[in-house]
């Protein structure tokens, strides 16, 4: 009986220890300021959180909102297919573009437009989720965040990919001396 009591009070603290833990990449982490600013300046952490953002896989249970007529709604998975910039958070329980946290203007400062809901806080109400996240694609900003990103990306694996050549043609390099160093010796 013990026995029993004791699997299940782990099987019970696995549960929750899922739904506490931390996931590696969630863009919900890039959003705090003093984070945002440390990642931004770290080009391969700025591209994991781009290109391996966390994301909830099928059997994720996402949080319901309740609105004000009662009604209960959870963020849908599909956006995230519809949306290839829509990231959801399991720190903040809510969803963010990730092109305008992380290549967006920074923090708005006195007098700027606040760029609010998706880049600074989470879509956490999903009555008009579809609407709101079509006006979000044709802000100026996501725009402009998108067209960096992308060249960004270019940037990053055009690098990777010269360091990769580099290599390779190294590596020809040697076994070509170390072929004449043979042949010397026959
Ligand atoms: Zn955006």
């Amino acid at each position: 009986m013990n026995e029993t009591a004791s699997q299940q009070e782990r099987a019970v603290y696995t549960n929750s220890s899922e739904i506490n833990d931390t996931k590696e990449y969630d863009i919900g982490f890039a959003v705090e300021e003093e984070c945002n600013v440390k990642i931004r300046k770290e080009i391969s952490e700025l591209y994991n959180y781009l290109s391996k953002t966390w994301t909830p896989n099928k059997n994720y249970i996402f949080p319901l909102t309740k609105d004000k007529n009662g009604h209960s709604r959870s963020f849908r998975i599909e956006w995230i297919d519809k949306y290839n910039w829509l990231a959801y958070s399991h720190l903040s329980k809510g969803a963010f573009c990730k092109v305008c946290v992380l290549f967006g203007p920074k923090v708005s400062g006195i007098g700027e437009q606040k760029l609010g809901i998706l880049k600074e806080t989470p879509l956490i109400k999903y009555k008009d989720a579809l609407y709101d996240l079509k006006k979000h694609c044709e802000r100026e900003y996501h725009k402009t965040a998108t067209l960096r990103s992308l060249e960004f990306i270019k940037c990053f694996e055009g690098k990777q990919q010269t360091i990769e050549v580099q290599l390779d043609d190294q590596l020809k390099k040697t076994v070509e001396e170390n072929k004449k160093k043979i042949d010397s010796h026959c």
